[in-house]
């Protein structure tokens, strides 16, 4: 993409009422802009990178049999009534019609997909399924300061599984935990695992996948030699006693952010909806069920928490909005020409043929933080080629340009 076309503009100042780094630097690189507070619009750049982290989720959710649906987001009331959370979920925003209908807006689905499921799952040959959706959620979240971490409105991955019993559940809880750590490994991101009991009374368990951040909410504690890690609300240790698991290591303390869990619904849903399935045995059954949730816009808030410098954003290939950042310092033939080339080959690549200085293209290279830089100058040429430049990386090299489309590959 030309960057002359690019309807966004970088700031050189963030927001002031802005307080993390996340939405202070996605705003003045023009990934979002802020509607309200905890609610965004994402701009070109945003969506590109938000759609990327999606595909990765979704290429992960195939892998292990899920089947991608998408559920609406306005529910009938009737719904949250019958699984009492109409009452009980503070966070649900409810709605009336002007035929004093009320409805509510999707904070998670267990709702709607477990009737849509279960009204085709009629006997145990059916079981087990997982299906699964990447979609907006509304909250009435009572702080919403964090930027794309906590929003009112956020995309998530959700996906549900249905079981005829408690072993298939638990043989797959375990592949989606695997999953889930494969997706935050391609994101770039190392995400801890907390283990918590649903409960003194029930043998549930569920786990919330961690990412180390300053702006995260949730305070845990962690080995510093082994995998242990659990959240602070419910611990019973303490930061610097010695790990329960390996007996060796010392708890850390540390600020994280959840980007993900997975949960033990039990038997409720189907409970509650009195639908069930026709057991091999010939009796009725209620499925044990999981959902297991991502927070895809809340993680392009923590990678551009965790990877950034004070020039701006420094983003992984796997979310970076394109490779390549081309620009051209007064030679745009050369430029135009490496562009035709690097498109061809598929190398997505934006292209800064804007009439500006080389200090402000400089500049926003930085901010907007494109995994590599291609500068196409009257002094570069001279020197043989093109300048080639890891945002990551202080060291640039020329690369011929025969060659930039094989080095980029
Ligand atoms: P939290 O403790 O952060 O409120 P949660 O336990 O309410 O999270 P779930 O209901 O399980 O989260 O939602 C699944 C995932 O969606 C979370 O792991 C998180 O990554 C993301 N998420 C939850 N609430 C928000 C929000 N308000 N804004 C952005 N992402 C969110
Ligand atoms: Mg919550």
């Amino acid at each position: 993409m030309k960057q002359s076309q690019l309807f966004t503009k970088t700031e050189r100042f963030a927001p002031k009422d802005e307080e993390t780094i996340n939405a202070r630097l996605l705003t003045r690189a023009g990934f979002v802009e802020k509607l309200m507070a905890g609610v965004y619009n994402y701009l070109p750049l945003g969506l590109i990178s938000l759609q990327k982290i999606e595909q990765v989720v979704r290429e992960e959710m195939n892998k292990i049999g899920g089947q991608e649906i998408l559920m609406a987001m306005l529910h009938p009331k009737e719904n949250w009534q019958t699984t009492g959370g109409w009452d009980k979920i503070d966070v649900l925003f409810k709605i009336k019609s002007r035929t004093e209908k009320d409805y509510a807006l999707g904070q998670s689905e267990e709702e709607v997909v477990t009737p849509l499921i279960m009204r085709r799952a009629r006997s145990q040959k059916d079981l087990p399924l997982y299906v699964y959706q990447i979609h907006w959620k509304f909250r009435d979240e009572l702080r919403a300061k964090s930027g794309l971490l906590r929003g009112r409105e956020f995309l998530m991955k959700d996906m549900y599984s249905f079981h005829a019993d408690q072993a298939d559940f638990d043989k797959f809880y375990e592949i989606a935990k695997e999953a889930y750590l494969k997706i935050f490994a391609r994101l770039g991101l190392t995400a801890k695992v907390t283990e918590a009991s649903g409960g003194s009374f029930s043998k549930k368990i569920s786990y919330e996948f961690m990412v180390l951040t300053d702006a995260g909410e949730d305070d845990i504690l962690y080995c510093d030699k082994c995998v242990f890690c659990v959240n602070q609300e419910i611990a019973k240790q303490k930061a610097g006693e010695t790990c329960p698991k390996c007996k060796t290591g010392k708890l850390n303390r540390a600020k994280a952010s959840e980007v993900g869990n997975v949960f033990d619904l039990g038997q409720k849903y189907g409970q509650d909806f009195d639908l069930g399935f026709t057991a091999k045995d010939g009796t009725k059954k209620y499925p044990v069920m999981g959902c297991y949730g991502i927070g895809i816009s809340r993680l392009l808030g923590v990678i551009a928490e965790k990877m950034h410098d004070d020039k701006g954003l420094i983003w992984p290939e796997e979310v970076a909005p394109f490779k390549v950042h081309l620009l051209s310092l007064g030679q745009n033939e050369a430029a135009e020409k490496i562009y035709k080339d690097l498109l061809e080959n598929n190398i997505e690549v934006l292209y800064d043929d804007r009439d500006i200085s080389a200090g402000a293209k400089f500049a926003d290279a930085d901010l907007i933080g494109l995994p590599f830089r291609l500068v196409a100058s009257e002094k570069s040429l001279k020197a043989g080629g093109l300048e080639l430049k890891k945002r990551s990386e202080d060291k640039s090299e020329i690369v011929k340009e025969k060659e930039i489309v094989k080095r980029l590959k």
